[in-house]
């Protein structure tokens, strides 16, 4: 494993280090694993390689069907090399099924398809629960401008049409999904974070069998290996 600069910060999941090139930082992924803002945390082993792993991948596509995103190349099983991004601290979620927050919120029924998908902004902060904002609390409280909330919400639904393609084909429903962008020093708008099932929502499509995060929220069990499986679908190689 590379050696690691000096640590900048410590999530929940990954922490964010230095590297030799003042424009890049190195994302370790950990097996730390949290749920309920924090309420929730296990360490569930594998988790940071497979993440790791997935995240590359998705990534890559991405990057191929033109999304400016921060990855640049991975590292080791757990670490990878991006772009140094000022993130805006805002959460863009797509939604093609109700789930989650969505049901409890308007009570519409778990599983309900989507059509056009919604769109919704969350304020990135644990203390306050990520409270959903609108486009003009974002403006009005300059988390980001007009044109970058428009930036960030035309790329989030492009890579919509991407994902859930590619999901489709191979035997699953991407339900929903958070991305999370930054502004890189060129003044690019450009995806951050990580795309991984801890992110999203997926099912499979005969079954409707969870295949994300909720099973760890909702302790179902065999987390890591339904991940691996997801991914294995999908071909990537662990
Ligand atoms: P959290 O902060 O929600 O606990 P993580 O444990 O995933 O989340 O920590 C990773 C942090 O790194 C997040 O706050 C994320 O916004 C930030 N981040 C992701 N990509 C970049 C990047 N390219 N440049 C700077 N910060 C980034
Ligand atoms: N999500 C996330 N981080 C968050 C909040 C949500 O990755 O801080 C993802 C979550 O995994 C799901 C989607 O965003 O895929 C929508 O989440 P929702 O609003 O339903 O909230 P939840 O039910 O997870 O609290």
């Amino acid at each position: 494993m590379m050696p690691l600069g000096e640590e900048l910060y410590s999530g929940k999941a990954k922490s964010v280090f230095r590297s030799e090139n003042p424009d890049q930082y190195i994302l370790h992924f950990r097996d730390d694993t949290s749920a309920f803002d924090g309420k929730k945390v296990e360490k569930l082993s594998d988790k940071g390689k497979v993440n790791n792993l997935f995240n590359a991948f998705i990534m890559e596509l991405l990057a191929e069907e033109g999304i400016p995103t921060h990855f640049i190349k991975r590292l080791s099983d757990t670490d990878s090399l991006v772009k140094k991004l000022t993130m805006i601290p805002v959460e863009c979620v797509v939604r093609n099924y109700a789930a989650g927050s969505l049901c409890k919120r308007y009570g519409i029924e778990e599983g309900t398809a989507i059509s056009p998908p919604t769109f919704e902004f969350f304020l990135k902060n644990d203390e306050l629960h990520d409270p959903m904002i609108n486009d003009s609390h974002i403006v009005s409280f300059g988390w980001a401008t007009q044109e970058q909330i428009q930036q960030m919400q035309t790329l989030t639904f492009r890579v919509n049409d991407v994902l859930k393609k590619r999901f489709d084909e191979a035997g699953m429903l991407l339900v929903d999904y958070k991305l999370e962008f930054g502004m890189a020093d060129n003044g690019e708008l450009t995806l951050g974070d990580e795309f991984s099932p801890d992110g999203c929502r997926i099912w499979d499509k005969t079954t409707r069998n969870k295949m994300d995060k909720d099973r760890f929220r909702q302790d179902l069990g065999n987390v890591i290996e339904t991940y691996k499986e997801v991914a294995q679908r999908l071909g990537i190689s662990l």
